[in-house]
């Protein structure tokens, strides 16, 4: 049995993909609206620079920032806005991502064995810590949950080391003693195991989102729906 339970959130408890790019569209027409600009114009510009700013800021928490996405294609629209656009749109890009993003199945029932069978859980996530908690309270998964960790706080995104050390040392058990689960073969599953964690790759039948292959990297273990979980951390 495993004393801790340490996950991955998006797209891992929670079905994120399929929010980002109706957030993105959402907040854009906000803008577009707001300063006469067209949507069919406006909006690939914002898509492509979501695209650079991810790209151009590898491995830390600055490539999750909608603020910089808007402003980059506001900028280059040549649009004569106001600064207080700017968090208006990112507030309503993560507005609309709370109000829209779901769970996977089964995830709240195999927590609360988890929790139940005295085990410690523990969301390990790349991005800011409000945020972090923010989605987790919105699809109400608080309750369940006994720490959030955000790379935010380690500076560097998993695949590096930081964040899972950082967890192991707050909720004080070994490397040995913690599960983490993840649907990215690189950054959950190899960061994990680079420091001693076991890891599991979470790959639904439906709604899946499995990233980060690498024929080197071999999960200790796999499951397709949450109703696997609790016999992997608890038996
Ligand atoms: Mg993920």
């Amino acid at each position: 049995m495993f004393r801790a339970l340490l996950m991955d959130l998006d797209d891992t408890l929670i079905k994120s993909s399929q929010v980002y790019d109706r957030a993105l569209e959402f907040a854009s027409y906000y803008l577009a609206a707001k300063n006469n600009l067209s949507l069919n114009e406006f909006f690939p510009i914002v898509k492509k620079k979501d695209t650079l700013i991810r790209k151009n800021f590898p491995t830390v928490h600055t490539r999750h920032s909608r603020i910089l996405v808007y402003r980059h294609a506001l900028d280059e629209i040549g649009a004569q806005y106001s600064l207080s656009d700017l968090p208006a749109a990112e507030d309503i890009y993560w507005e609309f991502f709370d109000e829209n993003v779901s769970l996977y199945p089964g995830v709240v029932d195999a927590l609360k064995k988890i929790h139940e069978a005295g085990v410690k859980t523990a969301v390990v996530s790349d991005g800011d810590l409000r945020g972090r908690i923010r989605k987790i309270e919105a699809v109400g998964l608080l309750p369940y949950i006994d720490q959030v960790f955000a790379s935010e706080e380690t500076i560097f995104e998993k695949p590096f080391s930081a964040i899972f050390t950082l967890a192991l040392s707050k909720l004080n058990v070994k490397n040995t003693e913690a599960l983490m689960i993840g649907n990215n073969y690189k950054n959950d599953i190899q960061g994990a195991q680079l420091v001693g964690i076991k890891a599991a790759i979470f790959n639904p039948e439906v709604d899946g989102h499995v990233e980060g292959h690498d024929p080197e990297v071999v999960a200790d273990y796999e499951f397709n729906h949450y109703d696997q979980l609790p016999a992997i951390v608890v038996e």
